[in-house]
């Protein structure tokens, strides 16, 4: 099928809850893609940040293929090999005890919202308020749009789930003025992502959690977006200006399957002990398929030193849109950090994402004015100067 028949099919029969643009991909390889039309496009995009390794990745389309050889799923109640891997992986290379996995995002917060609920109603003397950051996004579930510090999500899906308040991003005041005695959590971005791409000031998530400490607040960070990488570091609380914060609970999904559907939260003890038997669960959590791809996928970062890529793609990136920033350019700024990089222009970026994309370079607007780049962390300079060219001409003025 070509692009306007497959166009035709979805906008007939799906629901129209998404703004697409007329571009069908049906093929990928690292940081290239094509459409159904035969067109090649460079993906800075990352399909939503999700593939982290690149497209078709060769390491994890031999653990996929492995894997279905083997069994594609199995049971909750019984015990799945990909899954025990997967589990003593993350918690060896993070701060965390335990894990639960699941599909999403939005699940991963769900499973973390769970979690800090269920230790408020037991340590936490009945504790259930989590304060969550103005402009953040967890989420579409009817408990993370009420966490998602954004009026417009909640809007006509009232009543909203209580339990929730709001704070400026990156202002630890902010946070420290909606604590109540009800607070029992503060769970906020290491970085916004949806909201924008915004870097909060160094020493921000030191300082909440500080502030968790003194008031025995529980430190829940959705790195949904900003984990696996994405950041220069495996988790995006290594980085609050060089220095690693220690959080209770963390999310992760988008990059941690590389495409495979996934999530998973993370948390130590004693809070973990919180859920026991029957406390959460998910028929598809830890899919025998999503988990073998994983592991390939955090192997693979190790093995090819894919976290210093990052490091030096994102800078040279982000040094490469900072020499276009003039009167000669929209571009008014950069920011962000690893691969996960704002170009703030000085006005909206939606009709630059399609201009991009005229000339085979895939980009994402976010936040009104910005657009969002989010290469896969596989990417080499070549490609980045390649994207840092096409933008040059597009945000020529
Ligand atoms: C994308 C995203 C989510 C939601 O993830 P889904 O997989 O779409 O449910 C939650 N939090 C953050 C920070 C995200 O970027």
């Amino acid at each position: 099928m070509n692009t306007t028949e497959i166009k035709e099919i979805s906008d007939k029969y799906l629901f129209p809850t998404y703004v697409r643009a007329p571009l069908a991909l049906v093929r990928g390889e690292g940081c290239r893609v094509w459409d159904a039309d035969g067109r090649e496009y460079l993906d800075f995009f990352s399909s939503t940040v999700v593939t982290s390794l690149g497209h078709c990745h060769p390491a994890l389309v031999a653990a996929l293929e492995r894997q279905a050889r083997a069994i594609f799923h199995v049971s909750n109640l019984h015990y799945c090999e990909p899954q025990a891997l997967l589990a003593r992986r993350l918690v060896e290379s993070s701060f965390a005890d335990r894990v639960f996995l699941c599909n999403s995002g939005a699940e991963a917060n769900e499973a973390a919202i769970k979690l800090a609920r269920k230790y408020g109603h037991g340590a936490g003397d009945g504790r259930y308020e989590i304060i969550t950051a103005l402009g953040s996004f967890h989420g579409r579930t009817l408990a993370t749009i009420a966490a998602t510090g954004q009026e417009k999500v909640r809007v006509g899906f009232e009543p909203t789930q209580e339990g929730f308040r709001y704070a400026e991003y990156g202002d630890v005041a902010a946070v420290e003025r909606a604590i109540t005695d009800r607070t029992i959590a503060v769970m906020v971005e290491p970085m916004l992502g949806e909201g924008g791409v915004v870097v909060p000031p160094d020493g921000y998530l030191a300082e909440l959690r500080a502030l968790c400490d003194r008031r025995d607040l529980l430190l829940i960070l959705d790195e949904v977006q900003t984990g696996i990488g994405r950041l220069g570091t495996l988790f995006g609380y290594e980085c609050d200006g060089g220095e690693s914060v220690r959080p209770d609970i963390i999310t992760l999904a988008k990059g941690l399957g590389s495409g495979m559907p996934i999530g998973a939260m993370l948390a130590r003890e004693p809070i973990a002990s919180s859920f026991g038997p029957g406390s959460h669960g998910s028929t598809f959590g830890g899919n025998a398929l999503a988990c073998a791809v994983a592991s390939a996928v955090l192997e693979t970062i190790e093995r090819d030193g894919l976290l210093a890529n990052c490091s030096a793609m994102g800078e040279r990136l982000r040094d490469g849109l900072a020499a276009l920033v003039g009167p000669g350019s929209r571009l008014i700024a950069t920011r962000g950090r690893g691969l996960l990089v704002a170009a703030v222009l000085d006005e909206p970026s939606g009709p630059y994402v399609d201009a991009c994309r005229a000339k085979g370079l895939i980009v994402n607007s976010t936040g009104g004015n910005v657009l969002r780049l989010a290469p896969p962390l596989t990417v080499g300079a070549a490609e980045i100067d390649r994207g840092v060219a096409i933008l040059a001409e597009v945000l020529a003025r």
